[in-house]
């Protein structure tokens, strides 16, 4: 099955996935996008500042795991339902343990998708208050939310 050309989130150009989970175009994007993983992760946590540049970079990467997931969907979805041959349990045993940790992983991701929309709501509202211009990822549909997100503005802890 021959894969659909995708975007890079890093350096934005396009490129032909060699697996359905090729994230990056090539190794240097790879690198690059695991630090800005980190670099979000340690805003959320709230060691560490973060760029809108960094923070755009983050954006695109969400995309584009919204693309895998759902050319992923797409290939269960084709796969053919067999009947399971008893000698076959133990695979499936397997199979569950792996869908199980594969489940696991997922929820922290999402966990961590939507800490990360949080953190962007929390930099849009302090954009606002020090009344900064706004960079282009915070739309007004953005700013609607953030203000919907923190109705008293941006807690002092956060
Ligand atoms: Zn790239």
């Amino acid at each position: 099955m021959t894969l659909d050309e995708r975007t890079c989130p890093i350096c934005e150009s396009r490129f032909t996935p060699k697996a359905i989970s090729s994230l990056t175009c090539g190794p240097v994007c790879s690198k690059k996008a695991k630090k800005t993983r980190e670099a979000v992760k340690a805003y959320n946590e709230g060691r560490k500042d973060i760029t809108s540049a960094t923070l755009e970079r983050a954006m695109r990467l969400l995309e584009a795991d919204e693309i895998i997931s759902a050319a992923k969907a797409q290939r269960e979805a084709q796969r053919p339902q067999r009947v399971l041959l008893d000698d076959e349990c133990e695979d499936e045993a397997e199979d569950r343990r792996w869908r199980n940790a594969y489940a696991r992983r997922q929820a922290i991701e999402r966990k961590w998708m939507l800490d990360w929309r949080y953190a962007k709501y929390r930099l849009t509202l302090r954009y606002l208050s020090e009344g900064k211009r706004l960079p282009v990822w915070a739309t007004p549909r953005i700013v609607e939310k953030a203000r919907a997100a923190y109705p008293d503005g941006i807690p002092d802890d956060a």
